[in-house]
């Protein structure tokens, strides 16, 4: 069992440590509390299988990073990111699921009961698995940013881009993320920055012809961020455009470099493509292994909205009790 004494973040094995008392066993292990993992809570302990939840390193998900969200059906006055996440928790504890503090730290997936590490010290012995880890999205890494982090700097342009309605903005990127997000900003924004970094674009010819047909869409090729100012919220950018300062007046600021799924701790199970999203049978929540499904941003690069991830998770819970159903 040496592959259990692993201790540290998902795919980041950090200190040996020993593994003690008896393996607990579960029907159903939902890795992950984001809307995709707490709908699948729902579904599956109204079914009666007693999903036992482990939060993970985020407990909430992404969404609790995010101020108001407006885009989410049933709350017609918005809601905040981290009462929407309570609100799910709540509904998902009603019907009996044992959500739990800590971090999975490692599992062997190769044979059923598929076991798994809690924190490096427990072990749990799990019929089915609902993968729902999500994904990261991917920042600069300055000071700065990290400063205005939810008060104008944001890392999605559907979920607040409305705040930013006939202001200046500034997007940073040059992938299809970027163009799409500088486009859909274009039509609620007076001006949209797209800032890249590069002499080209990575995104598809489509989406450049796109951006570069729009009249508010200004695009800054080979400019780099150096700063984001301002007091209480975002003011505007500092640049470096080959040795040159350039400053710009936004007063959001769109970091749209990518995303990162969690998946690493399964890649050796679970098929993944070439981005690490892991590969679901089309229409289902199934994976290439019989029993282990994965549900919202962990195996969505397209969607990547919370009620995409509410969604798949829904299916995850079916997809589980129908194979859980099959084994008696
Ligand atoms: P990508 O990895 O394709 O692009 C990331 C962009 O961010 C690149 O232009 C990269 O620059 C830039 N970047 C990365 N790090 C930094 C940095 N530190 N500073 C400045 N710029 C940086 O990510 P996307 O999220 O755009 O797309 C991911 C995948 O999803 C792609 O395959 C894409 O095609 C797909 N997608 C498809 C969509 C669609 O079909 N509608 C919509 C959105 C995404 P550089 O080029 O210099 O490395």
């Amino acid at each position: 069992m040496a592959l259990f004494q692993a201790m540290g973040n998902i795919g980041e094995p950090e200190e040996k440590k020993e593994i003690t008392g008896e393996a607990e066993k579960v029907k159903v292990l939902i890795i992950g509390s984001g809307p995709a993992g707490y709908t699948a809570a729902i579904y599956a302990a109204r079914a009666n299988l007693s999903p036992v939840m482990y939060q993970g390193l985020e407990p909430g998900g992404q969404l609790t990073t995010t101020t108001e969200v407006e885009n989410f059906p049933g709350y017609p006055e918005g809601v905040t990111g981290p009462v929407m996440m309570e609100d799910l928790k709540a509904q998902a504890e009603r019907f009996g699921t044992d959500s739990r503090w800590g971090i999975i730290s490692d599992v062997d997936l190769s044979q059923r009961p598929f076991k798994a590490i809690v924190d490096g010290t427990k072990l749990i012995e799990a019929e089915a698995i609902i993968i729902a880890t999500g994904a990261t999205a991917k920042y600069l890494g300055l000071e700065s940013e990290e400063k205005f982090k939810g008060s104008g700097v944001s890392a999605c342009a559907t979920c607040d881009g409305f705040f930013y309605k006939g202001k200046d903005v500034a997007v940073v990127g040059g992938g299809d993320t970027a163009a799409e997000e500088a486009h859909y900003l274009s039509g609620l924004c007076n001006k949209v920055y797209l800032i890249i970094r590069k002499d080209y674009m990575r995104a598809s010819k489509a989406m450049i012809e796109r951006v570069e047909k729009t009249e508010n869409i200004e695009i800054l090729y080979e400019h780099v961020t150096k700063e984001i100012t301002g007091g209480m919220g975002v003011e505007g950018v500092t640049l470096d455009n080959k040795g040159k300062e350039v400053k710009i007046k936004v007063d959001g600021f769109f970091v749209a470099i990518g995303h990162s799924p969690q998946s690493q701790l399964f890649s050796k199970w679970v098929d993944t493509d070439n981005e690490g999203y892991i590969k679901t049978i089309a229409g289902t929540s199934k994976t290439n292994v019989d029993g282990v499904f994965a549900c919202g941003d962990v195996m969505d690069s397209t969607y990547k909205q919370a009620i995409t991830a509410a969604g798949s998770g829904c299916k995850a819970a079916l997809d589980a009790e129908k194979f859980l159903a099959a084994q008696m």
